[in-house]
């Protein structure tokens, strides 16, 4: 079957977003076809084919996983595996490239879970090294590694490395090359174009972007590749549910629009943070003035909707969050409606106590920056 979107690599990526992975129309059939709901097929005689079980394969995760390689990867031939929170896409890499006796280099700043991921890791065998994402200090620790795990921008300190520069490096020295891609999505950060072997996401986050669901998903170039990372799939079970699946799809449609509106967002609210005597720490990639603007300006399309930022201390902070109207307090970015918390109450990232993660939503600017305005005024006292 051939794709319904022409060539998505001609089209703009407004465009590309809201026909990615349609299938080839059908008449008196809808255009996104509906979820389907099957743990298997009808299958008579030999078993083979696309549709056998439903661990295996679904035609609604086959519809998603092609938009989101067309996003991915516009107009190459990619492949993209789904799973069911991004957790379940970062370890589906992990476990299917490591063995025992291997070394993987992660960052030490990255996402809350990796430290379990180590552990695990450890218990198995394979030797974990760790180096902060900013200054690519992960090169330093690359030596003798099989694999590379990079975080940019990392969540929640908004560090940014050079993705060409250690995938090079990496490469060089024979070891693969994984990206989460989270916080960038595909309109901000197209890893593989990096020269990273896989692209992997938690698509609970912006993807998404309704704060509904979870959903995760690795894409690579290399065919083998992906089928160790399918293999690892089917094996752990760790399968989308084809409503989440479905949910996903019909999301990716917005995200141009969404992406947009919250990048504007989070730039416009950096910009006043900025001007605040009681604001330190300030950090947001499309700000000229943050450390990391210019690796970022030249690998990323868009910076994210994250910014974050340390306020005096805990006290000041959640009195600041307290007074926030249009904000919900809530973990997790990347949402049409902004969130914000004191990363610190969960302990783990290493982080003072008056830091605030702010993911901006895709509200008026005006309001959101009125809001924020009042609430730090408030919280000043
Ligand atoms: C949220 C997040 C994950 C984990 O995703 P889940 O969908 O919650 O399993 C991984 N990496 C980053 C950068 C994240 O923000």
């Amino acid at each position: 079957m051939t794709e319904g979107n022409g060539d998505p690599a001609q089209v703009g990526e407004g465009t590309r977003a809201v026909r990615a992975g349609l299938p080839v129309p059908v008449k008196y059939e809808p255009t996104l076809p509906g979820p389907v709901f099957a743990a298997h097929f009808h299958l008579p005689g030999e078993p083979t084919g696309p549709y056998t079980y439903g661990r295996d394969e679904n035609p609604t995760w086959s519809h998603l996983e092609r938009a989101i390689g067309e996003l991915e990867a516009p107009g190459e031939p990619v492949e993209t595996v789904t799973f069911a929170s991004g957790m379940a896409a970062i370890s589906a890499v992990l476990f299917s490239q490591l063995k025992a006796g291997d070394s993987v280099v992660l960052p030490s700043d990255g996402y809350q879970a990796l430290p379990l991921v180590r552990e695990q890791l450890e218990a198995y065998g394979v030797e974990v090294r760790t180096a902060p994402t900013g200054d690519d200090a992960q090169l330093s620790v690359l030596d003798g590694a099989q694999l590379l795990w990079i975080e940019t921008p990392s969540n929640p300190g908004l560090d940014v490395c050079d993705v060409r520069r250690l995938t090079r490096a990496a490469h060089a020295a024979g070891a693969l090359v994984a990206v989460d891609n989270t916080l960038a999505t595909p309109l901000g950060q197209r890893p593989l174009d990096l020269g990273a072997d896989f692209s992997v996401a938690s698509d609970t986050k912006g993807m998404t972007g309704h704060g509904d669901i979870l959903l995760g998903h690795v894409t690579c170039r290399d065919p083998q590749l992906a089928a160790g990372v399918r293999r690892w799939r089917k094996v752990v079970g760790a399968i989308p549910g084809p409503m989440e699946a479905w949910l996903a799809h019909r999301s990716l449609a917005t995200l141009q629009l969404r992406i947009e509106r919250q990048c504007a967002n989070a730039l416009a609210l950096a910009e006043v943070l900025g001007e605040r005597d009681e604001v330190t720490g300030l950090r947001y990639p499309g700000l000229p003035s943050d450390p990391s603007y210019k690796i970022a300006s030249r690998q990323m399309r868009r910076f994210g909707c994250v910014v974050s930022f340390v306020l005096p201390d805990r006290g000041h902070a959640e009195r600041f969050l307290e007074g926030l109207r249009l904000v919900d307090e809530a973990t997790s970015f990347g949402g049409v409606r902004s969130t914000a918390e004191r990363r610190g109450r969960w302990g783990g990232d290493a982080v003072p106590e008056g830091f605030i993660r702010f993911s901006a939503g895709a509200e008026d600017a005006e309001d959101l920056v009125g809001d924020l305005l009042r609430a730090l005024d408030e919280a000043a006292g």
